[in-house]
Order: C-alpha cells, then sequence, then structure tokens
C-alpha cells in the first residue's frame, strides 16, 4: 500500500469518513491571498478532502418542519444536519488526521475548519459572514478544494454535491506539506443541469438564486474554469436567517427586514439590531431556509425522499 492510499485507508476506517480525495495543493492557487493553502502552510503540496454523508433522516427532519409545520423537527436538521454534529466531526476527525500525519509520517499537518466551525466571530464583522466583498465565510474553499480533489462538483445553488448524495455530506480539510499521489480534480459526469432543472431558483423565496441561465459567477480549479449562479447574499440572508418573521423557527423573530434584497446598510443595521440565538452554535444561525439544497433532486432524491414517502415536494410548486 502506498502512503497516499494508507492515510486514505486511515480517513475511512479510523476516523469513519464516506469519501477521500487528495487536491495538489497548487490546484487553489487562484483563491483570493491569504486563503490558499501555501498561504496556511508554506510548502503545502497537498489537501485532503473528505466527506461525511448526513443521513437521510437527517435531511427528512427539515421536511417534517417544511411540510408538515412541526417546528421542533427542525431543531434536528440545524443540531445533527447543520450546526453541531457534521462539524464537531468534521472538526475532530480533521484534527485526528492532522496528528496521525504528523506522528506517523513527520510532516507538518494543518487541519483547516469548514462549515460552522470557524474562527469567525459574527459580531467583530459588520454583515453576516457570508456577505459582502470581504466575506469571510472560508479560511479555505471548502467545496472548490473537494472539486480539486476529483469528489464531485459545485452545483448552480452554489453547493457543492456528488453524485451518490447531492449537497447532503458535509466536507473536512487537512493541508500539508506531505507530496502524496494526488487526484485529478472532478471530470465525471456533469451532475447539475441547471437549464433542465432549475427548482433552487424557482423555490428560493427571496429570488436570490438566478433562473438557470442568469448571472454567473467564474471560479479555476486546477486550471479548469467553472462558472455558478451569483447568488445574491443579501437576499439570501433575510431568508437563511430569519430577518422576517416568515422565516422563523420555534422562536419568533422579529419582521426586521420587509423587503426580499436588503442593501448592505439595510442588512448591516439589521444584523447589529439581531437578538444573538443563544440556542444555537452560531448566535445568528443561517439555517432557516436551505430550501435550495432541501429540495435539490441531486444524490438520487426523488427515490430517498418522494418515492419513499418523507416528502411530497413535486418539484414545482413553492414550499414555505
Ligand atoms: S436544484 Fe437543480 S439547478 Fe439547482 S443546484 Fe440542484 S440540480 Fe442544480
Ligand atoms: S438558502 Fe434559501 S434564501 Fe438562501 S439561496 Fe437558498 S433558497 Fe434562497
Amino acid at each position: 500500500m502506498t502512503l497516499t492510499e494508507q492515510i486514505k485507508r486511515y480517513v475511512l476506517d479510523n476516523c469513519g469518513m464516506d469519501a477521500v480525495g487528495v487536491a495538489r495543493a497548487d490546484a487553489l492557487d487562484d483563491e483570493r491571498g491569504g486563503h490558499r493553502p501555501e498561504d496556511l502552510l508554506p510548502g503545502a503540496k497537498s489537501v485532503i478532502v473528505f466527506l461525511k454523508r448526513i443521513p437521510d433522516g437527517i435531511w427528512q427532519a427539515a421536511f417534517r418542519a417544511r411540510e408538515d409545520g412541526n417546528a421542533d423537527a427542525r431543531s434536528i436538521y440545524a443540531a445533527f444536519g447543520r450546526e453541531l454534529t457534521p462539524n464537531l466531526n468534521l472538526f475532530f476527525m480533521s484534527f485526528n488526521l492532522a496528528q496521525y500525519i504528523e506522528r506517523t509520517y513527520a510532516f507538518p499537518a494543518v487541519p483547516v475548519p469548514a462549515g460552522e466551525m470557524q474562527n469567525v466571530t459574527p459580531t467583530n464583522t459588520p454583515l453576516p459572514a457570508f456577505v459582502g466583498a470581504k466575506h469571510v465565510q472560508y479560511v479555505l474553499h471548502p467545496a472548490r478544494a473537494a472539486v480539486a480533489a476529483g469528489l464531485g462538483e459545485i452545483a448552480w445553488n452554489n453547493s457543492f454535491v456528488t453524485a451518490e448524495n447531492g449537497p447532503r455530506q458535509g466536507i473536512g480539510l487537512v493541508v500539508t506539506t506531505m507530496e502524496l499521489d494526488c487526484d485529478a480534480p472532478y471530470a465525471g459526469p456533469r451532475l447539475c443541469r441547471p437549464e433542465e432543472c432549475g427548482v433552487c431558483a424557482r423555490i428560493c423565496p427571496t429570488h436570490a438564486i438566478p433562473a438557470p441561465g442568469g448571472e454567473s459567477e467564474p471560479f479555476e480549479v486546477g486550471g479548469t474554469a467553472y462558472r455558478t449562479a451569483c447568488i445574491n447574499a443579501n437576499a439570501c440572508a433575510v431568508a437563511s436567517m430569519a430577518f422576517r418573521k416568515e422565516f422563523s423557527g420555534k422562536a419568533d423573530v422579529p419582521d426586521q427586514i420587509l423587503c426580499d434584497d436588503p442593501d448592505d446598510e439595510t442588512l448591516k443595521k439589521a444584523y447589529q439590531e439581531k437578538p444573538p440565538a443563544y440556542w444555537s452554535l452560531g448566535h445568528h444561525p443561517d439555517y432557516y431556509c436551505d430550501l435550495c439544497k432541501l429540495y435539490c433532486p441531486l444524490g438520487n432524491w426523488q427515490a430517498r425522499f418522494g418515492d419513499a414517502g418523507l416528502s411530497g415536494f413535486d418539484g414545482k410548486a413553492a414550499v414555505k
């Protein structure tokens, strides 16, 4: 077994991950300054990227909240699908893997937080972490790293998606100076075909996602050019962070932003005045919507949720 195979085995067997790939560190050189592997670890050669599938039972809990009005079920999705379990699990496994690489092979290895578990303090930023030109959402872009590691693609809704599970997985990252046998960037069959689907754009309650063919954003991974929808983050924040009563969960929220596309000043003011959600890992959670991911048909959604009687969504009607 090669060293790369040994590490991949460790990730799958000891860390309990569902998939693993290795990206060339320089495949992510196109990322902005401070957020490239080399910026996080001088001499970085490889980025180990691994995926943990979110169980269908957790995913469907969001449908119970959406479709049956069971607000408590949203707590299952929030805790196990979004905030706590996937992030803590990936967080600890990234730490374990870095520790294993240093102990076994004596190369420096950096676990990189992805998702909610980042050193982002929302109260220090005038706008939500995923909004604005200087948005601080990522230390290292997890979805692009996963594309670079050959694990899947980035869909029109900006989610990382795989053939097996669509957008329903978390991503873990470890950067190392160890020169591993790297995988080629994803070149498998195209998964998201917005012009044939467009569900995410159709059901987005604040029209944050352009219709297929609308404004898109270019990015490059390993010399290959990609495009994905240019999402209006301010509009997304209105629903995903529940700045309006209609988007609230179990606890009521005030009607702070009445329009769907607030300017930065309106969003800043509402964000600063928003009461912190003390029940949540992040004090300003952004899991109140997620319709674009919940109902994305990739990853055999119809068989797993529609035909299984777990969702009545027909791909057309709006879901509140
Ligand atoms: S809902 Fe359809 S268009 Fe949107 S990301 Fe998923 S597959 Fe692509
Ligand atoms: S999370 Fe909701 S508001 Fe944000 S882009 Fe997706 S569907 Fe639109």
